[in-house]
């Protein structure tokens, strides 16, 4: 039995591919306009987001110091009844208040951990690398995954329950990520105006969602994920990067343009054949063009695989964020 029966749907929808085009994608509009509208109809199709934020009640529980950094494992409420745990790592050399990067965790079971201690499978742990180049970093958990993880199942469990609520994924995950970024600006370590993201894979397409709807982020890191969804949700890949009739509005380069003009560096190894960079890159470059922007949206494409190579984008961030 193939996609070659005759009751198959597959060549239907692959036609239907070939002639589907989205509200928002971008056309060569007038930039703030087309920005103005899809921010607001992405956000209700995220949504819905809590009215008021709760308190955070942030909590340290537990304290570890490392070489270059001290560790404090806290938890934070990013809704009144939902708790978020995360890392903070906080350089021992700052003296003043520093810059500070949410850096977000691909789709990996071990979640924040990957951040910190990751053996090197996906590259270089960036929560730890940037603390010891003396930039503080929040690394929380994604919503189903590492201490979040729920027994009964991953993501495409935790989807199916929101989406019975009329909630989505991607845009829960992003509340809490916001709230994250309300933690860290009540930090005295931090300059509230100097924070950015870094994110690897889905930790890149939560980064991209992210920074379009939190104009606090000055900078973004988004690595492995900067592609369209037919080119990757069309073939495979977690139902969690792929909130419900999102082809509709838009595709993830557009997304990606709503940052502009803020920068952004977007990598990608070549041998990542299943989240093609292109032509997801030259599709957010018209954007930054069309924003007078040009200049602020980089691509590193190196040899090698799905992982956050950070050789060129951390030294980049650092350099933002100090400026
Ligand atoms: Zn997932």
């Amino acid at each position: 039995m193939t996609s070659e029966m005759p009751f198959s749907s597959a060549k239907a929808l692959d036609r239907y591919l070939s002639n589907h085009s989205s509200r928002f994608a971008f056309n060569g509009q007038a930039f703030e306009e087309w920005q103005n509208q899809f921010t607001s109809s992405l956000k209700e199709y995220l949504g819905p987001f809590p009215e008021e934020p709760s308190q955070l009640n942030a909590q340290v529980v537990s304290t570890e110091k490392f070489e270059k950094f001290t560790l404090h494992k806290v938890v934070y409420y990013s809704r009144q009844d939902s708790s978020v745990p995360a890392y903070l790592l906080v350089p021992h050399k700052i003296k003043e208040k520093s810059p500070a990067v949410l850096c977000i965790h691909g789709h990996v079971p071990e979640g924040k951990a990957d951040l910190v201690f990751g053996d090197g499978k996906f590259g270089i742990p960036y929560g730890r690398e940037l603390a010891e180049k003396g930039i503080v970093t929040l690394c929380p958990d994604n919503a189903g995954m590492g201490e979040r993880a729920h027994p009964s199942g991953g993501c495409d469990f935790l989807w199916r329950r929101l989406n019975l609520l009329g909630y989505d994924l991607t845009g829960y995950r992003v509340y809490d990520l916001i709230r994250g970024v309300d933690y860290l600006q009540g930090l005295p370590e931090v300059d509230e105006t100097r924070i950015g993201v870094a994110g690897l894979s889905g930790g890149c397409w939560l980064g991209i969602v992210h920074a379009a709807l939190d104009c606090r982020i000055q900078a973004a890191i988004l690595s492995g994920y900067f592609t369209t969804f037919a080119q990757t949700s069309w073939f495979g890949h977690c139902i969690c990067h792929h909130p419900k009739g999102i082809g509709e509005l838009c595709d993830i380069p557009d997304i990606a343009g709503l940052i502009a003009p803020r920068p952004i560096f977007i990598e990608w190894g070549d041998q990542d054949k299943s989240r093609p960079v292109h032509p997801a890159f030259e599709t957010a470059q018209k954007i930054y063009s069309a924003a007078n922007a040009e200049d602020r949206i980089t691509l590193h494409e190196f040899d090698g695989g799905h992982v956050f190579l950070g050789q060129r984008s951390i030294p980049w961030l650092i350099q933002e964020l100090s400026g």
